[in-house]
């Protein structure tokens, strides 16, 4: 996956999703700040992928995968750049108020907790990533970020879309965020990613789409959604992703409750 960030209109490659969506159709919102009561979101049940690297100390070997840090942090930059860029440039097509970004505090090493951002009072833990009402930032482990590399360089995008899709969701009336807190963000990461390919800002290659699968497979609970806080498992991570996908932002906010 490549970010594009150029005015040029791209030519899309191994994307067939239209992730436009009319902002005819979409209700216009208030925006509420909530207050900053929910726990920290993360990624989901902890990625348990094949590796052939030894974990001789600690919980994970950071940077143990083929990806150089340089590359890590280069496909980083382009998720947050893409995902950024999306929500400046859609926000008013969905909703009310001025769009302001999250901070972004980005790579971490959660498995030393004295440099861990904190949430709450609590540093940050390894292996996964986290947007944090209090602050307002996201940040994502580079265990977590680096591991992922073995199911390929969509993984930063994907996380990267989804941890923002959290953020987004705090800038929401409440009505407007779904009880599957982490499906939803799930699916303003499909909205994001190929609302981003169709904005010509990224760029799909050969595997991308099959490395989000699998990202979203590994990253999936056990078990179905029952309550705030499960992630879902992989049938309905994929679906609510290609839920945003195919039909954009619109799609990922609860219908019953737009339509009051
Ligand atoms: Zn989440």
């Amino acid at each position: 996956m490549a970010a594009t960030l150029v005015v040029l209109a791209a030519s899309l490659t191994a994307c067939g999703a239209d992730a436009g969506a009319d902002p005819d159709d979409v209700e216009t919102v208030i925006v509420t700040e909530t207050a900053a009561a929910e726990p920290t979101d993360d990624m989901g049940g902890t990625p348990s992928m094949p590796t052939s690297a030894p974990t001789s100390e600690g919980p994970m070997a950071p940077y143990t995968g083929a990806v150089t840090p340089e590359e890590l942090v280069e496909d980083l930059n382009g998720a947050v750049e893409i995902t950024e860029r999306f929500w400046e440039d859609h926000w008013t097509e969905f909703f009310t108020g001025t769009y302001t970004p999250p901070t972004v505090i980005g790579l971490y090493d959660g498995t030393d907790a004295a440099s861990a951002p904190t949430c709450f009072d609590e540093p940050l833990p390894a292996d996964n990533a986290f947007y944090c009402p209090d602050g307002d930032y996201v940040a994502w482990d580079q265990t977590l970020i680096a591991r992922g590399f073995e199911v390929g360089d969509s993984w930063p995008y994907l996380v990267v879309a989804h941890e923002w899709g959290h953020a987004i969701q705090a800038r929401l009336a409440m009505s407007l965020q779904a009880d599957a807190l982490e499906l939803q963000a799930d699916c303003l990461a499909g909205a994001t990613l190929y609302g981003s390919a169709a904005d010509g800002n990224l760029t799909f290659e050969d595997g991308d789409e099959k490395e989000i699968v699998n990202a979203l497979n590994q990253l999936s609970d056990e078990t179905a959604w029952t309550m705030s806080g499960d992630h879902g498992d992989s049938f309905q991570r994929i679906e609510a992703f290609n839920t945003g996908r195919s039909g954009g932002v619109v799609e990922c906010l609860p219908r019953s409750k737009t339509k009051g």
